[in-house]
């Protein structure tokens, strides 16, 4: 039996790559500790949800055998989905490449599971919810969260509250019109934001362009050891900054496409604090210095630059985050 002095046990799952990654955390630290769960093929939602129970049960195993001091039941499990969900009805509305997860209402059916209190959202919110309260932005009270990865979305937050939107769609930052002749998007419009700066685009660009160009081929096999179709978006920006011409241009398009984006989300929301996460954020400054100098020049005269910031969480933001939406869900319950 649980003292009345015991710490109440809250679980964070991060839901990843279709499904084929789990990841729980039972604190809001970076180095905390974690548990992991893979699977080789994008798991149903019903196998998920059996997956994500047994999960939870060894991370419950695992924390009360070694702490004594934490209660033996799980108090609630909060949940971040790497895909489109509507937070408010529990429902994932739609997980890349994992077609049988379209409408699924997975709160529901974990409740069910493990009979414990669950809340869900993105994991870019959940993400952007981390950062806001213990990353990049712990003194911002307006934060836009922008995580550039496969895709590009965005988290708003004011004064700890997230801005969802109709359905909980807010914040599909990649389908924003920036070019009207732009390249084709994932969802098939023209001129998205997607195609040219989301960091897996910014990759496949690099790739697709270089085998046109020699030179840029020979720099490329060698800043990656001979293995071009690995290269990161790091070592593209780097590149860039060494003047090899096709890195450049790649990345000062991404840079161009992204502050026009930015500088529309700024005007429209007015944030103190922009947090830029994924790959782009391990790379710093290079990135970061560019890209403010051509947000200020596009807000000013008229809107107040907000500060421009690199997330401190990757790659664990979302996990954290969903951990703090077991927290909230433990707080608000009194
Ligand atoms: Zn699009």
């Amino acid at each position: 039996m649980a003292s009345k002095h015991a710490k109440q046990l809250r679980v964070g799952v991060e839901i990843a790559e279709s499904a084929t990654r789990l990841t729980a955390t039972t604190e809001p630290n970076v180095s905390g500790l974690r548990w992991q769960t893979r699977l080789a093929a994008p798991p149903s939602p019903e196998i998920a949800t059996a997956e994500i129970a047994s999960l939870i049960a060894r991370v419950t195993h695992e924390i009360v055998a070694t702490h004594s001091e934490i209660e033996s039941n799980v108090a609630a499990v909060g949940i971040a989905v790497g895909g489109q969900v509507d937070a408010e009805q529990g429902i994932v509305l739609a997980l890349p490449q994992a077609v049988s997860w379209t409408d699924f209402p997975l709160v529901r059916h974990l409740t069910e599971h493990l009979s414990v209190p669950v809340q869900m959202d993105s994991a870019t919110n959940a993400a952007g919810l981390a950062e806001y309260h213990l990353g990049a932005a712990r003194a911002a009270a307006h934060m836009l969260y922008i995580h550039l990865g496969r895709g590009i979305t965005s988290a708003y937050i004011e004064h700890s509250q997230l801005l969802h939107g109709a359905q909980g769609t807010a914040g599909a930052l990649g389908h924003l019109l920036v070019r009207v002749d732009g390249p084709r998007c994932s969802c098939g419009a023209h001129g998205h934001l997607e195609p040219i700066a989301s960091a897996q685009s910014v990759v496949r660009r690099m790739i697709g362009q270089a085998v046109d160009h020699e030179s840029s081929h020979t720099t490329m096999l060698q800043k990656t050891g001979g293995r071009a179709e690995a290269i990161t978006v790091a070592q593209i920006v780097e590149l860039s900054e060494s003047g090899e011409p096709v890195a450049q241009a790649i990345v000062n398009d991404a840079l161009d496409a992204l502050s026009l984006a930015l500088a529309h989300a700024v005007t429209l929301l007015a944030p103190d604090t922009i947090v830029i996460g994924g790959p782009f954020a391990l790379i710093g400054e290079p990135f970061l210095m560019p890209l403010r100098a051509r947000v200020q020049k596009l807000c000013q005269p008229v809107t107040r630059v907000p500060e421009l910031v690199g997330a401190a969480l990757e790659p664990r933001a979302a996990m954290i985050g969903a951990y703090l939406l077991a927290e909230a869900i433990t707080t608000s319950l009194g």
